[in-house]
C-alpha cells in the first residue's frame, strides 16, 4: 500500500547490511524443503495435492518465522520509560509482552513493547495500534478474510471456508465476533462519510423496500408483529437501492445496468413525526445514498417502491421532484395474491383473473382493474385492500406513460435488492439475530455488494497507521 515510508526506513536501517543474505537464504529454505517433500525421480507417479498442500504448510511456517523473527528484532517501539495514556497520565513501561496472532502465514508469536497505565488499571502495546491489530488476535489479511467469508456465508461455514481454502483456523464465534466488529466499524463509516458522485447516467432510480428480518426472542419485546397473538417474530430492514438502466432488451425495454446497483439497508425507522426536527434515521440513510450516487443531481429521479406509504411520505419530503413509481413487479404480485385469496390458492378461475388484471396494468387500464376489484370489494378483505392500494397509488402507475418516457417501471431491482442483500444471507432456516448482529452483517454486505469493501479496507488501514482507530 505504500504508507509509511518513515517506518520501513526506521526499520530498515537496522537490518540493511543483512537483507539480500536473509533474502537468499530463506529462498534456499523454501527450495529446499519443497525439494525434501517431492524427492528425486519423475514427478508423473506422484500425489500431487498432497505434495502442494504440504508445500503450501512448509512454506507459510517458514515465512511465518522470518516474519515473526523481523518483527520481534525491532524494538523501535519502545519509546523511552513511558508513553502518554488515552487517559492523559502517563503510562510505564514494563517490559515485551509476547502474544500469538492467527495471520494468513498461520500462528504469529510477536513481542511488543507493554505499557502499563495505574490510574485505568490497564496496559497496551504501541505497537499493536500501529499494526492494526489493537484488540484482537486475528491479523489484518485474516480480518479482512473473515469479514469476506462472514458477509457471504453463516458463521460456521465461515470458519470451514477459512480452514479449507486459507489454512487458518478461525472458529465460528470468533467469525461472528470479528465480521460483526468490522460491520459495526463500516455502518459508522458509513454514516461519517459521504463522497458525492456525479450521476452515472441522465436518468437514475432509487428504490426502497422492508423485509422482515428473523429475530431473538429478547429483540422483538414491546414490538407488535403478524402473530396471532399480536407479537412478532421479525424485525423490519428498510433498504434503500440506487441504480441505472440506460440499457434496452430485446423489446426495447430498460434494464437495469449491471454493475450499476448499491444497497444500503439496517432495521431502523421511516417515519418522521411532524414534532421532529430531523428526518427519520432511515430518511437520513436514503440522503447519504442518494448524495454519494448521484442520485440528487441527476437530470431527472425516479423513485420506485411497493405500495407502503412510508415510501411515499420519505419520497415527497427528501426527493421533491423524482417521479414516482409503483415497482410494476410487485403491484402484479398484488394481483396474484387477490386472485388466490378471492378463488383459493389452487382454484382454476384464479390465473386467468390475474392474468387479466396484469394486461390492463400494463396497457393502463386502471378504471378496469379498479372495477374487477370493487365486484370482490364487500365479499373479500384482500381485494377491498387491494382497492386502496390501486386507488391511492393510480398516479404511480401509469406505465405506458412511463414506458413511452423511456423509463424503468420494473425489473424487481428493489425486490431482488431484497433477496440479494437481506435475504440469502440473513434470513436462512434457524437464524436468530440481534438487531445489533443483523445490522453489523447487513452493513458489512451491502458495502461489498456495492464494490465499496476497498475503499473502505484502505481507510482502515491508514487509520491503523496513523494511530486513529
Ligand atoms: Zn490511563
Amino acid at each position: 500500500m505504500g504508507r509509511r515510508p518513515t517506518g520501513r526506513a526506521r526499520g530498515g536501517r537496522a537490518g540493511s547490511g543483512q537483507k539480500g543474505g536473509f533474502k537468499e537464504a530463506f529462498q534456499a529454505e523454501v527450495v529446499a524443503e519443497i525439494e525434501a517433500l517431492v524427492g528425486p525421480g519423475a514427478v508423473d507417479g506422484l500425489d500431487f495435492e498432497a505434495i502442494e498442500t504440504a508445500a503450501r504448510r512448509r512454506a507459510l511456517a517458514l515465512a511465518a518465522r522470518a516474519v515473526a523473527q523481523r518483527f520481534n528484532a525491532d524494538h523501535s517501539d519502545h519509546r523511552g520509560p513511558t508513553v502518554s495514556c488515552r487517559c492523559g497520565r502517563p503510562a510505564r513501561y514494563a517490559g515485551r509482552r509476547a502474544k500469538t496472532f492467527q495471520s494468513a502465514l498461520g500462528e504469529l508469536t510477536l513481542e511488543r513493547a507493554y505499557y502499563h497505565c495505574e490510574a485505568c488499571e490497564a496496559g497496551f502495546c504501541p505497537r499493536d495500534r500501529a499494526l492494526g491489530v489493537q484488540g484482537s488476535s486475528l491479523s489484518p489479511a485474516v480480518t479482512r478474510m473473515v469479514g469476506r467469508v462472514g458477509a457471504m456465508v453463516s458463521f460456521v461455514e465461515g470458519s470451514t471456508l477459512m480452514q479449507e481454502l486459507a489454512a487458518v483456523p478461525v472458529d465460528p464465534k470468533q467469525v461472528e465476533r470479528t465480521a460483526e466488529a468490522l460491520g459495526r466499524e463500516i455502518a459508522a463509516d458509513e454514516r461519517r462519510l459521504v463522497e458525492p458522485e456525479p450521476p452515472a447516467a441522465p436518468t437514475m432510480y432509487l428504490g426502497m423496500d422492508g423485509t422482515g428480518v428473523p429475530m431473538r426472542a429478547s429483540e422483538l419485546a414491546g414490538h407488535a408483529g403478524k402473530q396471532p397473538d399480536g407479537s412478532a417474530k421479525t424485525r423490519e430492514v428498510k433498504l434503500c437501492t440506487v441504480w441505472t438502466a440506460e440499457g434496452r432488451d430485446d423489446e426495447g425495454i430498460p434494464v437495469r445496468d449491471p454493475g450499476s446497483v448499491s444497497y444500503s439497508a439496517a432495521i431502523e425507522s421511516a417515519a418522521s413525526r411532524d414534532t421532529d426536527q430531523a428526518p427519520s434515521a432511515f430518511a437520513q440513510r436514503a440522503d447519504r445514498e442518494a448524495r454519494r450516487r448521484g442520485f440528487d443531481q441527476a437530470e431527472r429521479r425516479a423513485v420506485l417502491g411497493d405500495g407502503a406509504p412510508w415510501i411515499w411520505n420519505l419520497a415527497d419530503e427528501q426527493f421533491p421532484g423524482a417521479i414516482q413509481i409503483v415497482d410494476l413487479f410487485h403491484a402484479k404480485q398484488h394481483l396474484s395474491d387477490v386472485a388466490k385469496a378471492i378463488y383459493g390458492p389452487g382454484g382454476a378461475l384464479g390465473p386467468p383473473w390475474a392474468k387479466q388484471r396484469h394486461d390492463e396494468l400494463d396497457e393502463g387500464q386502471l378504471d378496469a382493474v379498479l372495477q374487477a376489484l370493487r365486484v370482490h370489494a364487500e365479499a373479500n378483505d384482500e381485494a377491498r385492500k387491494c382497492l386502496d392500494y390501486v386507488t391511492r397509488n393510480q398516479l404511480r402507475m401509469r406505465y405506458p406513460e412511463f414506458r413511452a418516457q423511456g423509463l424503468c417501471v420494473s425489473s424487481g431491482v428493489v425486490e431482488a435488492g431484497c433477496k440479494v442483500a437481506i435475504g440469502t444471507r440473513l434470513k436462512r432456516a434457524g437464524m436468530r439475530w440481534t438487531v445489533s448482529g443483523a445490522d453489523a452483517i447487513i452493513a458489512l454486505r451491502c458495502c461489498q455488494l456495492s464494490g465499496r469493501f476497498e475503499d473502505f479496507w484502505e481507510r482502515r488501514s491508514a487509520a491503523a497507521g496513523t494511530g486513529a482507530r
